[in-house]
């Protein structure tokens, strides 16, 4: 065989699947996305479930995003600090997924309503997504706050504290607890935030699911919502989710390739399409 750049082969599943959530999105008047942690491994980040995932690896990791146990126990929040230090946010780029999802909100224009992510990591904002058109609905990893006061800082500061030596950072303003701002498991998340989530699911006639579980409530609930009210449901993630059955399309190829191909198909006419 030779070597190659550029494109991976087409094949008849990345065909098909191309073209059935692209005539799914052309057909559509509001789209809403739904992105997890299986969009960015591609960049580098490992997502918590899947087969590489940090927790499926290491269970016991699943401490240190519970808001219980990190105020409850300083080993914990020394040992979040230490994975914040190393973590792979700080490099990592946009993959060609996050960069052609960029392509198809730009060809939908006002018929994409909103990209809700998951993700801490930024990337969707990095590829150059409309920051007007995404919710972090469980925050970023850009910032620090406290969990006492209203003192919020940028993580870089926190992270050079933690690099000096001082392995569980206090608040500079009040000595509380600082973490991440992003929304631990046991954490309310932004209510404005989910309202408008909630609002554009009940609004949107194609939602789609981008490498997630499902599996973390209430965003999980978020697809069911425009199910319920007559959206189509695309689904495509790595795994089986549990709601494979309500998506009228599904694929589990990797986003880093799928999203490519649906992203050329609005450029580029196909004479044995419609599309
Ligand atoms: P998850 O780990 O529960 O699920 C990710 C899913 O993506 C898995 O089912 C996996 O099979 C699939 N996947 C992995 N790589 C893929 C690829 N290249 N193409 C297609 N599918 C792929 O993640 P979740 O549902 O987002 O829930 C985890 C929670 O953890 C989220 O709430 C999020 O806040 C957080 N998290 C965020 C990041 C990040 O910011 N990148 C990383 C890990 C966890």
């Amino acid at each position: 065989s030779v070597l190659r750049t550029g494109p991976p082969p087409m094949t008849p599943e990345l065909h098909r699947a191309a073209h059935d959530i692209t005539a799914t999105l052309l057909d559509a008047h509001h789209v809403v996305v739904l992105s997890g942690a299986g969009i960015s491994t591609e960049s580098g980040i490992p997502d918590f479930r899947g087969p590489n995932g940090l927790w499926t690896k290491n269970p016991g990791a699943e401490k240190t995003a519970t808001l219980q146990h990190y105020v409850a126990s300083r080993d914990v929040r020394v040992q979040a600090w230490r994975n914040r230090v190393d973590a792979k946010f700080w490099t990592a780029e946009p993959n060609a997924g996050h960069r052609a999802l960029v392509t198809i909100e730009r060809a939908l224009g006002d018929r994409f309503g909103l990209l809700i992510t998951q993700n801490i990591d930024g990337l969707h904002h990095a590829a150059g997504s409309d920051p007007a058109r995404v919710v972090e609905i469980h925050g970023n990893v850009r910032e620090v706050k406290c969990l006492e006061c209203a003192y919020r800082a940028p993580m870089a500061v926190a992270l050079d504290r933690v690099r000096a030596g001082d392995d569980d950072p206090a608040c500079p303003e009040c000595g509380g607890i600082l973490k991440s701002a992003t929304i631990s498991f046991g954490e309310q998340l932004v209510e404005a935030d989910l309202l408008r989530c909630q609002q554009h699911a009940q609004r949107a006639d194609v939602f789609v699911t981008l490498g997630t579980s499902l599996g973390v409530y209430p965003v999980a609930a978020l697809p069911e919502i425009a199910v319920r009210r007559g959206a189509s449901l695309v689904v495509c993630n790595a795994e089986p989710t549990p709601f494979d059955t309500l998506a009228s399309v599904r694929s589990d190829l990797p986003l880093g390739t799928l999203l490519p191909a649906v992203a050329d198909r609005f450029g580029i006419p196909d004479p044995n399409s419609r599309i």
